[in-house]
């Protein structure tokens, strides 16, 4: 299945000069989004991981179907100040000012190897942000999964320490 072509791009959005990847004819067309799935879980299986870890929110689309089927635990990791229970938070640098996420502190036992994912992998700072908190739980990386990997903002360079699979690539 080709599923680059159930991705839309959107010139300027949500700036000037940037072109946004929009994933949602993907989710909208059925065997588009199975394909997806299965690559993806395909994907993390071979990393063998104890525990799916996705990044809110598009993370959460891919990740918590992907948990289901490996029948693991998904664990989310959030914008700040939107998980209830004590937390972890770590910083990160956006373009343009920065962010924070967090993560559950009973989320992952330690020593849990955990695959991170997200729809979209662009600099590669929201993902290390991630893998951050999953280590900051004395938990490790086993991969990252990812439907889409935009190739020349560094992402795939900045996140060298770990194993990085995506299905679809932009230049
Ligand atoms: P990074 O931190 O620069 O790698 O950006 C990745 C994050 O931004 C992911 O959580 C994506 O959901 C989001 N993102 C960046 N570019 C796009 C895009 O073109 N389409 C959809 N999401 C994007």
């Amino acid at each position: 299945m080709e599923l680059e072509r159930h991705i839309r791009t959107i010139p300027d959005f949500p700036r000037p000069g940037i072109l946004f990847r929009d994933i949602t004819p993907l989710l909208g067309e059925p065997a588009a989004f199975r394909a997806a799935l299965d690559g993806l879980t395909e994907r993390a299986q071979a990393a063998g991981p104890g525990a799916v870890v996705g990044i809110e929110s598009r993370g959460f689309l891919f990740g918590a179907p992907i948990a289901d089927r490996l029948g693991l635990p998904f664990v989310p990791i959030r914008k700040e100040g939107k998980l209830p229970a004590a937390r972890l938070t770590v910083e990160y640098a956006l373009e343009y000012g920065e962010s924070r996420l967090d993560i559950h502190q009973d989320a992952l036992a330690p020593g849990t190897a955990a695959f991170i994912v997200d729809d979209v992998l662009a600099t590669g700072g929201t993902a290390l942000a991630a893998a951050k908190l999953v280590e900051l739980l004395g938990a490790r990386v086993a991969g990252m999964g990812f439907l889409i990997e935009l190739e020349g903002l560094g992402g795939r360079e900045r996140l060298g320490a770990y194993r990085v699979d995506a299905l679809i690539r932009f230049r």
